[in-house]
């Protein structure tokens, strides 16, 4: 074969604690369990390493018997297995080679929870995690030595495997199998930085020295992320809007002077969305399937819709609100404009669980305007789907969002968002301008303040507009339209990818 270096596959070892289908809290898992498979569909070799959680055996996936490894850990080493899984969404056929790696001590990681146990983290997350960084970096020395399988990239995700990076440039530089290999540190929320006592930092393994302000030190303390952001070669966030951001002190929690220092190496990139289990016309949540080219389905969803939550059968506007409820989400604003829109002729619905407060004051509204506002505090996923397709808008107001998936789910279900213009939902809702509408381009309505005054003036806009069926028609298939598929955003990773292993993005 004679293929040209832009076109020889790679072989990538991506980090993650969470990865669907086999464990998952949050986007986290969707977002890696969806870019691996793209980058073996575009031919690469990838490895896909996790920690084998109990959760993962009671999947009851086939598993190989693994190999050994003594692991080096400040409790001395420690004898493990790393089990290749086979589980079937995690498999491609025919592009590139796609494997799955579990990382087996069972007093680490066979509990019930990945990080917790009624909402309180376990106190020994550092020494966990940092063991599953060291027993990647030896599963990688030894596919290399055992397979020649070497690895050219460890894609490493959030804090839980940024030490990997760390590790590649410390303990581990200068080893045989290791020394083409790059690392890639994705953020995907920067409000978690694995964030330890000072006391435990000898448990990562790392010289004493590292404990600096210029390294893992942060106010006294040990973070994780800090490490990863310092040390990896290439950074990456999931949003171009929010790789800025994360550069003031407004959205940097603390770390944007580190991450300014190395913004000539960090990118945003946009999550793709699941096309086939969020696509209207073969949802199987839906009472009537619908398409870009023909919406009467979109219609009866909604009138479905407003039956199941106990609406009235009105032809008034319907807003959709699903989210965690917290002040992320800025679902307080929602809750501020609710008085101003019960006097108006619309209806909400409210999918959420979350902040106890935000639940019973959510709860309120419902009790004061039966039919007219319908909420929900329980995990429904099919009642997210039908809430896509049944709405005619989509509130998202949060303060701060990496990326966002429910705005593209909107999207690609004609229901327009109304978003703040923050993160991701800056970079996916082209907000609503005359000229944007002329030009074909508007998918939504945005505002820019972080206050429920902004919120509500947003709102008033997108329903003056949505009177004009035509013009509101045009937003709708404008947003179906656009390509949110998983294969777009897995092409940018690679060119990057491929920059920083040929050294164009040196440190
Ligand atoms: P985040 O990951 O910050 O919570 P995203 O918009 O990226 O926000 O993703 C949230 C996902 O969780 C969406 O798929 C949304 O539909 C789903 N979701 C949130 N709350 C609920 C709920 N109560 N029931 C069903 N799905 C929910």
């Amino acid at each position: 074969m004679d293929l040209t270096s832009d076109q020889l596959p790679l072989k990538i070892c991506m980090v993650a604690s969470e990865v669907v289908p086999l464990a998952k809290t949050g986007g986290l898992a969707d977002v890696v369990g969806a870019l691996a498979v793209e980058f073996a569909k575009l031919g690469h070799d990838v490895c896909v390493m996790l920690p084998a959680y109990r959760h993962v055996d009671e999947l009851g996936y086939q598993m190989t018997e693994g190999v050994r490894l003594a692991v080096p850990s400040a409790h001395g080493p420690i004898d493990t297995r790393v089990q290749e899984v086979f589980a079937p969404p995690l498999q491609v056929q025919g592009a590139g080679r796609l494997r799955v790696f579990v990382i087996r001590h069972d007093p680490y990681f066979s509990r019930s929870g990945l990080y917790q146990e009624a909402g309180r983290d376990y106190p020994d997350n550092l020494d966990r995690f940092a063991y599953f960084c060291r027993t990647v970096m030896e599963m990688v020395i030894h596919l290399g030595e055992h397979e020649g399988w070497q690895a050219d990239l460890l894609h490493v995700h959030d804090w839980q495997a940024a030490l990997c990076a760390v590790y590649l440039r410390t303990l581990y530089q200068g080893r045989p199998s290791l020394t083409r290999t790059r690392s890639v540190l994705t953020i995907h929320n920067l409000g978690y930085q694995g964030v330890f006592p000072a006391t435990q930092f000898s448990l990562t393994g790392l010289p004493l020295h590292l404990f600096t302000p210029a390294a893992l030190e942060f106010y006294g303390q040990v973070n994780v992320l800090k490490g990863g952001l310092i040390f990896a070669d290439l950074l990456t966030t999931v949003s171009p809007t929010y790789s800025q951001e994360i550069q003031s002190a407004e959205y940097g929690c603390g770390l944007e002077g580190v991450i300014t220092e190395r913004k000539g190496v960090l990118s945003g990139i946009v999550n793709g969305i699941d096309t086939e289990s969020w696509n209207p016309a073969t949802d199987p949540y839906l009472i009537a399937p619908y398409h870009i080219s023909d919406l009467a389905g979109k219609a009866r969803c909604k009138k479905a819709l407003q039956r199941e939550l106990g609406l009235r059968p009105l032809k008034c506007p319907l807003l959709g609100v699903i989210a965690r409820l917290t002040s992320q989400k800025g679902i307080d604003l929602v809750i501020d404009v609710l008085p101003e829109l019960m006097e108006l002729d619309v209806q909400v619905v409210i999918l959420g669980t979350g902040d106890p407060h935000y639940e019973q004051q959510v709860g309120e509204w419902a009790a004061r305007y039966p039919g007219k506002i319908a909420v929900r505090n329980v995990f429904d996923e099919g009642l997210a789907h039908r809430i896509e397709a049944g709405a005619d808008m989509f509130i998202m107001p949060s303060r701060y969002e990496p990326c966002g998936l429910s705005q593209l789910y909107s999207l690609r279900y004609g229901t327009v968002p109304i978003v703040r213009k923050t993160g991701g939902l800056a970079d996916t809702v082209v907000g609503y301008t005359p000229k944007a509408l002329k030009e074909s381009r508007a998918t939504g309505f945005s505002f820019t303040d972080s206050s429920s005054g902004s919120l509500l003036t947003c709102l008033l806009l997108a329903l003056s507009v949505y009177r004009n069926k035509a013009d509101w028609q045009r937003i709708v298939r404008t947003g179906m339209a656009q390509d949110l598929s998983w294969s777009r955003s897995a092409t940018t990773y690679v060119h990057l990818f491929r920059d920083v292993i040929s050294g164009a993005r040196d440190r």
